[in-house]
């Protein structure tokens, strides 16, 4: 099975929903909004196990079919008590009648006046609601000396805190973390069902890019967003289908689009966008697919073209290194997380004050490389990590967060709070 087109509009009429439409001076959001609206997810589904389901996303929400934990139990090494036993006032004398450990309830009959000595994790003997820790307490032979203080309750885990029998444990659409295998595998689960995973073709373009291993002649560059998309999608935990250089002729583009179109979910691009470039892809993409070219107003970024081709999206990222890499944060990748079925949850801003000046001219959303720290009084600062220039990969390999100077917002003075996004989470 493949993306359906049950749900997703085309590329015109997701457009057509925007009143303010100017594929020349397009905000940020609005791209955010067309992408939204034609992708989908893919429907099929596979059973994994759990030990290979990270990163997947779930397919259906997930019930749990037992409580967790099954009954109460300690929470502590101490002893089991009926807090109605226990003086207000005074230190109280129980007597001690069995053991407790996890996964060896006590067995015997115990009441009024009685304690069980229980381990963390041992299920509460019938009728005794708290555990007080063994540091407290004084041990004379069988009797044990509870001090006063205690609170009715304390120290005891209920049966199903974590996780109650009929209750969803999991959502659909949940990109399996570390923390969910171990929940489900504390269910009993040993597979989940998954989205089966998304197929991304993607190839670099530009006559004047070389491989890497290869010598450089004058004015030639390395194809350095080979490696960048590369890894980008991986760390997205899709299949990559790596499509090498394409070089800057209608045919070759036309059949590297077509063979990434048979069998991907999404072709990704870089280069061939822009104003000089964009008229021979145009061209080709027009005979193709459904694909629009945008000036976006973003720095870096601006030139993108997006749509689909066949079944599968198509993203025309811009040539330039950085740009590359903030286009597909801050649109394919929130494109490629739906179409995996993931439910696509808003990137955290930090706050931060900024330790560097921004100029920054209303109209466009700017995205600065920078640096965030901790100051000594626990506030958060973010200073620019040097060359902002959309080719400057150095500066994007030395920052940890980009600073994102929104749509309407004007030039920042040092002191500043700036949104920062931080790029661990990022992806
Ligand atoms: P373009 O958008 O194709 O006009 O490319 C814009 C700039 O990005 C040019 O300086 C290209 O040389 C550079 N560029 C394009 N693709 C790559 C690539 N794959 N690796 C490194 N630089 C590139
Ligand atoms: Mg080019």
């Amino acid at each position: 099975m493949n993306a359906t087109t049950s749900r997703a509009m085309s590329l015109d009429e997701a457009i057509s929903c925007l009143s303010d439409y100017d594929p020349k001076a397009l905000p940020v959001s609005r791209v955010r909004e067309i992408i939204e609206r034609v992708v989908e997810p893919v429907e099929a589904i596979e059973r994994v196990a759990i030990r290979s389901a990270l990163g997947r996303v779930l397919a259906e929400d997930l019930i749990s079919p037992i409580d967790v934990p099954s009954h109460d139990n300690s929470a502590m090494d101490g002893y089991a008590v009926r807090s109605a036993d226990l003086a207000a006032d005074a230190p109280t004398a129980l007597r001690l009648v069995g053991t407790a450990v996890a996964g060896q309830p006590f067995e015997g009959r115990a009441g009024a006046g009685d304690t069980v000595r229980v381990m963390t994790g041992a299920v509460m003997p019938e009728g005794f609601d708290s555990v007080v820790i063994q540091e407290v307490v004084s041990l004379d032979g069988d009797r044990v000396m509870i001090p006063t203080g205690q609170e009715p309750g304390q120290n005891r885990r209920l049966r199903g805190e974590d996780l109650s029998r009929g209750k969803p444990a999991l959502r659909a659409g949940k990109r399996l973390a570390p923390a969910d295998l171990g929940l489900l595998a504390s269910l009993g689960f040993a597979e989940v069902p998954v989205r089966r995973r998304l197929r991304v073709a993607f190839f670099s373009t530009g006559d004047e890019l070389r491989s890497v291993g290869e010598a450089l002649a004058a004015g030639e560059v390395y194809d350095s967003n080979r490696y960048t998309i590369h890894a980008m999608l991986t760390r997205l935990g899709v299949d990559v289908v790596d499509m090498g250089v394409v070089r800057d002729d209608p045919e070759a583009l036309e059949h590297a689009v077509r063979v990434a179109s048979e069998s991907a979910d999404a072709i990704i691009s870089s280069g061939g966008v822009s104003v000089g470039e964009a008229d021979f892809t145009k061209q080709v993409m027009d005979k193709l697919g459904d694909i629009a070219f945008w000036t976006i107003a973003m720095r870096p970024g601006r030139p993108m073209a997006f749509g689909r081709i066949g079944r599968a999206s198509y993203f025309g990222l811009p040539g330039n290194p950085v740009a590359v890499m903030i286009t597909f944060y801050f649109f394919a990748r929130e494109a490629l997380l739906r179409q995996m079925g993931a439910q696509v949850e808003p990137l955290p801003f930090v706050r931060a004050r900024s330790l560097t000046a921004f100029r920054k001219r209303p109209g466009r959303t700017e995205y600065q490389r920078a640096r965030l720290a901790h100051e000594p009084d626990g506030t958060m600062s973010v200073r620019s990590a040097g060359s902002q220039g959309s080719g400057v990969l150095r500066s994007m390999s030395e920052a940890n967060c980009v600073v994102v100077l929104h749509h309407d917002q004007q030039a920042v003075a040092v002191g500043d709070l700036v949104d920062c996004i931080a790029f661990d989470g990022l992806i």
